[in-house]
């Protein structure tokens, strides 16, 4: 399930809401609201993301020098 701190508005996946927020440590956690779940699918796919997509191609034409 998706939750959320009400006090830090960490969002965050967990198998059971926790009461306590690794985050901030504060006691309010709550389940996540359908908004704050679509804008933590998003930013985790951002993160999943970024590795896959270096600063460079490996499909890249090879430029042959001075040839
Ligand atoms: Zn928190």
């Amino acid at each position: 399930m998706i939750c959320t701190c009400e006090r830090c508005l960490y969002t965050f996946e967990h198998p059971s809401q926790p009461e306590q927020c690794p985050d901030c440590g504060k006691y309010a956690v709550r389940t996540a609201t359908s908004r704050e779940v679509a804008e933590f699918r998003r930013y985790s796919q951002e993160l999943a993301g970024k590795p896959l997509t270096p600063w460079y191609r490996a499909d890249m034409p090879i430029l042959a020098v001075g040839s």
